[in-house]
């Protein structure tokens, strides 16, 4: 059994207590044991990061970016066996781990690249001979806060940029599946960045949490979960001026019109809500359909659903791997027993799947539900599981309205032919990442990442957007 220590101060730090990190589609497998950090290991952290801030915010940025750079390496030599213990943790399957460790080296070197511009901004003075500009500068000791259900790329897109900008770090990952960001951290240790840039604590969020803003040192949160944990993390962060960036959850609708390209809005539509078994924030969970194709669209839907094969993520030809651990599919059923309540039995799946392998891990059947109205539980609450709402809309006007009527505003998405409803939409859809015959799944890193309303506060992630939330600009002004 192999022991995962935190990571402090450049050394590997073990501890008396540790958890059990367990394979979701066999619980017999214990994929690794991680010791669990207490709030003193977080306050270690915190000051070595503080410790080493100096040094590494006065390294020139492209040779922070050369580090980065050779991390990457790391990882794309280790690329199968990392890719394997993500799917092995989390659930999803290989060929979506794969991609999204793929996504993890390419953020890597995207930021590394950052190391060579890092623009600030020069601007003409109203005044003869004066030069005037702002340069970035870090902000300090950040903490990284993340989820399971991204658990490479996540903390890689909080971790690359704000090294590159000069800040230190503390991750605290989730202790559902803490591997993957120990090995982007373990990449960090073996390319040879100074000791106290990267610290890594895992254990109970609560503890650490609680810790992490209360650190002296602590200048700045990054956090992606649950609306709960981040209205808390951002009433404590508040209360000490801490910078803080919040991506929580959401509740996605695929707006489905009928000049649609039929087969495509199904493939996308079954693509969003389903796939990593639906537990992607940016995931649809709200097909809201135009009425004049309504019936034959739920039909597709149905059927190319009852195809989609269910298994364990490692074995070729699975579509969908199991729920990451027992809370979730706890809260999957419970939300499929409120959706036969609300609107009756689902169209298809609804059901834990059990007998054989089945029993040994978090199965369940995607479940579609139909002629969901927008008042009810289902429409409603964020579920993160592999359960569709499919609504009926009279038209692309009432659709819009569907869409934004709810307090998340993560991803939406438009199946349409029709490009002044296409632009309509971009223009009044109220969430802040938008496809157009895409899945409303599937970001990549170059362009910023966020959501409106209850789904996001803060600076958006990844692309240019995440510079400007791990640095600061300092502004000069020089008579010559
Ligand atoms: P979560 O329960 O909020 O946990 C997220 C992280 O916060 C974990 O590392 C967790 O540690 C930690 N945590 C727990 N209690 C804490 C506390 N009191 N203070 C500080 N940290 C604490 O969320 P999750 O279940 O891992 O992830 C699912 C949620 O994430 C969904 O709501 C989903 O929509 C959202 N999400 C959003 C985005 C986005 O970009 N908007 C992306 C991905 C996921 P433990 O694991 O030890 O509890």
């Amino acid at each position: 059994m192999t022991l995962f220590a935190n990571y402090v101060n450049g050394e590997w730090v073990s501890g008396r207590e540790t958890f059990d990190n367990r394979n979701p589609a066999n619980t017999d497998e214990v994929v690794g044991q991680f010791v669990k950090g207490r709030s003193s290991d977080v306050a270690a952290a915190a000051d070595a990061a503080q410790r080493a801030l100096p040094e590494w915010s006065n390294l020139p940025a492209p040779a922070r970016g050369a580090y980065l750079f050779r991390a990457a390496e790391i990882l794309e030599s280790r690329f199968d066996e990392i890719s394997a213990d993500m799917t092995r943790e989390e659930g999803k399957t290989l060929p979506e781990s794969k991609g999204e460790v793929r996504r993890s080296i390419n953020i890597f070197r995207y930021f590394a690249g950052e190391g060579s511009r890092l623009f600030g901004i020069l601007a003409p003075s109203e005044r003869a001979r004066v030069q005037m500009f702002a340069v970035r500068k870090p902000i300090g000791v950040v903490g990284l806060v993340t989820p399971w259900n991204f658990p490479s790329a996540i903390p890689a897109w909080k971790l690359a940029p704000a090294l590159i900008c000069g800040n230190t770090v503390v991750v605290k990952p989730a202790s559902a599946a803490p591997l993957s960001a120990w090995r982007l951290v373990e990449a960090c240790h073996q390319a040879g960045v100074p000791k106290g840039v990267v610290n890594f604590v895992a254990g109970s969020g609560g503890e650490l949490g609680a810790a992490l803003v209360e650190a002296a040192p602590l200048k700045a949160v990054s956090f992606t979960g649950s609306c709960e944990i981040g209205q808390w993390l951002h009433e404590r962060a508040s209360a000490r001026r801490l910078r803080i960036q919040l991506e929580m959850g959401g509740k996605n609708p695929t707006i489905v019109l009928s000049d649609c390209d039929f087969s495509a809005a199904v493939e996308n539509t079954v693509n969003a809500a389903f796939f990593s078994t639906g537990q992607k924030c940016t995931a649809t969970s709200r097909a809201i359909v135009e009425e004049s194709i309504y019936d034959k669209f739920v039909d597709a839907l149905v059927e190319r659903t009852r195809k989609l094969k269910v298994g364990n993520g490692m074995e070729a030809g699975i579509d969908i791997g199991p729920a990451v651990d027992q809370g979730q599919l706890e809260t999957d059923l419970k939300y499929i027993e409120i959706g036969r309540k609300e609107c009756g039995a689902p169209r298809v799946g609804g059901h834990r799947l059990s007998g054989g392998a089945f029993d040994k891990g978090y199965f369940i059947e995607p479940t579609i539900f139909a002629d969901v109205t927008p008042s009810m539980t289902i429409a409603r609450e964020e579920i993160f599981g592999p359960v569709l709402a499919v609504m009926r809309a009279r038209d692309f006007e009432d659709a819009l309205r569907i869409a934004n009527d709810i307090p998340f505003g993560l991803s939406a998405s438009i199946q349409t032919t029709n490009l002044s409803r296409v632009f309509e939409f971009i223009q009044r859809s109220e969430a802040g990442l938008l496809t157009v015959n895409l899945p409303s799944a599937g970001v990549e890193y170059q362009l910023p990442f966020g959501g409106t309303k209850d789904s996001s506060f803060g600076p958006k992630e990844q692309g240019p957007a995440a510079m400007d939330f791990y640095s600061d600009y300092k502004t000069v002004y020089l008579k010559y």
